[in-house]
């Protein structure tokens, strides 16, 4: 208890000490996650994502002074699905946020992969809810541009700034079809460099293609929706504030959004106020279509599975005869039944026919 009016009171060592036994997974940190869920939900969750070397790093450091120049509190963490380190001693972190050090209005973590990239998503996810609990008014999650991850974040994102950057190879091989779909805001950052406005262009030229392409498959941010029963219930009790049900795919509303391409040279702080505004246009545009409690929702049945299938799964392979495991695993492994076939039997609680 003492931990949750730690981070309650946006107490530092209590946030860290809480973000730790999330990484570790204790159950501990499950019973501390639930103290704190009333008071979570007013933040503002913003996903920069893009390939590496475009200046995340560098637009982020940007963006978080800017907010606190505002008088905002800011929550940054950063996500590398690639390494295996964290608790927010990368070097590299501590070297970037150093305008920002020893400011009690800011908050960076690193975060890692520590086994499945669902995990990371998890602990992520977690994570957010702790610095939005303990008060920050914006939260930056920055996750390296690797497939799976940018999916990752925009379920967990309100808005979601893709950074793209000039000379990354030929432009519309190097900007790859699925970040379009997460995009709400493009940050061509580097506009120092030859070339920013050719991959701007080339972005505009990627929107419009994808635009109409996609539109009948969007959801939340153009994700597809891959999830089953859950999703189905959100879909059919989306409701808009009048209290009448809306059609599951309401596309006018969905692609009233354009996402904006702005120019940013992170470096010498330009275009950051304009990514600011974009950003803060993309929320009003949230909360005025009830796009908001719609990604939300979503966001929230997308975890509530997540959980459910680690616990179920949890709880079968705690409860079921160790010996009867080893059995079916002998009869998979010796081709004598099929993986799905083990599965099924698990679960009703056989292992021969
Ligand atoms: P990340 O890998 O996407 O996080 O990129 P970083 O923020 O680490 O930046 C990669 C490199 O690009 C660093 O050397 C930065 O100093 C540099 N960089 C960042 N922003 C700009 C910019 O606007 N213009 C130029 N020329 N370089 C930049």
């Amino acid at each position: 208890m003492e931990l949750v009016e730690g981070v309650l009171s946006g107490d530092r060592r209590a946030i860290a000490r809480l973000i730790t036994r999330i990484e570790n997974d204790g159950d501990d940190a499950h019973v501390s996650l639930a103290q704190i869920y009333p008071h979570t939900g007013r933040a503002h969750i913003i996903g920069v994502t893009g390939p590496p070397g475009t200046g995340k790093s560098t637009l982020v450091n940007e963006l978080a002074k800017a907010y606190r120049a505002a008088d905002q509190r800011v929550g940054v963490i950063a996500v590398d699905p690639t390494s295996p380190f964290s608790g927010g001693a990368i070097l590299g972190d501590r070297i970037r946020m150093r305008d920002l050090a020893g400011d009690p209005g800011v908050f960076v973590r690193s975060m890692a992969t520590r086994g499945s990239l669902g995990g990371l998503a998890r602990a992520t996810a977690d994570a957010i809810k702790v610095l939005d609990a303990a008060g920050f008014e914006r939260i930056i999650v920055e996750t390296v541009g690797a497939g799976q991850s940018e999916v990752e974040i925009a379920e967990t994102a309100h808005t979601v700034v893709v950074v793209e950057a000039p000379g990354m190879g030929d432009e519309v091989q190097a900007i790859k079809a699925g970040i379009l779909e997460i995009a709400d805001v493009f940050a061509v950052n580097k506009a120092d460099r030859e070339g920013a406005d050719r991959t701007a262009s080339a972005l505009e030229m990627m929107l419009d293609l994808g635009h109409a392409a996609s539109s009948s498959r969007r959801s939340p941010h153009g994700v597809v929706l891959h999830h089953g029963r859950l999703m189905e219930v959100v879909q059919q009790t989306s409701q808009s504030a009048d209290g009448e049900v809306r059609a599951p795919h309401d596309d006018t509303l969905e692609n009233s959004w354009r996402p904006p391409i702005l120019k940013t040279i992170a470096l010498q702080g330009d275009g950051i106020s304009e990514l600011m505004g974009a950003i803060d246009d993309h929320r009003r545009y949230l909360e005025s279509t009830q796009e908001l409690a719609r990604r939300n929702r979503i966001r929230l049945a997308n975890e509530l599975e997540h959980i459910l299938r680690d616990e179920l799964t949890h709880r079968l392979l705690h409860d079921v005869d160790q010996s009867r495991l080893a059995d079916l695993l002998a009869q998979v492994a010796a081709r004598q039944l099929d993986p799905y076939t083990a599965a099924q039997r698990l679960i009703a609680g056989e292992s021969h026919d």
